[in-house]
């Protein structure tokens, strides 16, 4: 673009919570024939809350840490834990997690009443979960993969996730000692926007997508909430392979906008044909974008084209 229509398209930007980074993404913006929206904090608040403790019943649960009680002269089996002593041992393991599903896990157990320890050893594992010990016990917090990954069979919770993730909730499992114990549930809210801008794009024939760390049951339950086809989701990404999806969905001739608000959309905006930060997004986003939406508002993500399309036609 030429200075002057930057400066015209900047000012109308500027006036509308919508800061472009310069003219050649002024130009770009009006090209975009993909939109991909990140779920948590782009779509959906990611103001979540503690919904759902299971407890899990039987011999393959963990247990209280009590005696033990022979059965049998060879087999140790011990009562399982209740719900409020699975929300202790989790709520405690995330304590030092910044992640909105572990404050949501500590804020409800603090609500509970219930006494939490600070772990004595803590290691935080990006798009699975955290691994801490507490009081003496190992427990892990997070999806399938981080179990499967510290050799834990999550099989015992499998009707439990899946009864939650169709809820929408993202479901956690939580493994003490080796074995799984219980399931946690957050829920985050679609914000009141998401479904008129996924219309409003679709209205201009672009495609819309959902791309999430979350599993595909909820991923796919939010995306029929706001509108975005179940063929165009992509759950379960892991943080770094966020942008190789971008990549890959760019990988014909596609021009994608890729809306995200979190420190791992920051590869993904980078690669994008045009990254778009959103609203309270984290500093590492908006840097590595070359859109910020300064409001919260998926929206935003419409005016963006329209004004990148209003500025060029305007010098023309
Ligand atoms: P998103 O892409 O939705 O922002 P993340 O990539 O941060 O999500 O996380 C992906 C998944 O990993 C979450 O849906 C959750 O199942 C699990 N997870 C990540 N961090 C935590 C945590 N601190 N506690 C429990 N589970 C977690
Ligand atoms: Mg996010």
């Amino acid at each position: 673009a030429t200075p002057a229509a930057t400066m015209v398209g900047s000012t109308l930007g500027a006036q509308n919570g919508v800061l472009f980074k310069g003219g050649d993404v002024l130009e770009r913006a009006k090209d975009v024939d993909t939109v991909v929206f990140d779920k948590t904090g782009t779509l959906t608040t990611g103001e979540m809350t503690l919904t759902d403790v299971v407890a899990l019943e039987g011999d393959r649960a963990a247990t209280d840490g009590g005696d033990p009680v022979t059965d049998g002269g060879a087999v140790a089996t011990r009562a399982p834990l209740e719900g409020d002593a699975v929300l202790r041992l989790a709520a405690s393991a995330e304590r030092n997690s910044e992640h909105p599903l572990a404050q949501a896990i500590v804020e409800g157990a603090e609500e509970r009443g219930l006494d939490l320890t600070s772990p004595d050893e803590f290691e935080n594992v990006p798009g699975q979960g955290v691994r801490a010990i507490v009081e003496g016990r190992e427990v892990l917090v997070g999806n399938r993969r981080l179990l499967e990954g510290a050799d834990v069979d999550p099989a015992p919770a499998a009707d439990e996730m899946e009864r939650l993730e169709r809820e929408g909730k993202t479901a956690m499992l939580v493994a003490v000692d080796g074995a799984v114990a219980g399931v946690v549930a957050d829920a985050d809210t679609v914000k009141e926007s998401s479904a008129d801008a996924v219309a409003a794009l679709q209205d201009r024939g672009l495609d819309v997508m959902l791309i999430t760390g979350d599993n595909e049951r909820t991923a796919r339950a939010v995306a029929e909430q706001v509108g975005i086809d179940p063929n165009n989701v992509r759950a379960g990404v892991l943080p770094e392979d966020k942008a190789d999806a971008v990549e890959d969905i760019q990988s014909g001739s596609r021009k994608a906008m890729m809306v995200g608000d979190g420190v791992n959309d920051a590869p993904a905006l980078a690669v994008a044909y045009v990254g778009t930060a959103i609203g309270s997004g984290t500093d590492v986003a908006i840097e590595a974008a070359d859109v910020t939406l300064m409001r919260d508002d998926p929206l935003d993500v419409v005016k963006a084209i329209r004004i990148s399309e209003a500025t060029l036609d305007k010098i023309k």
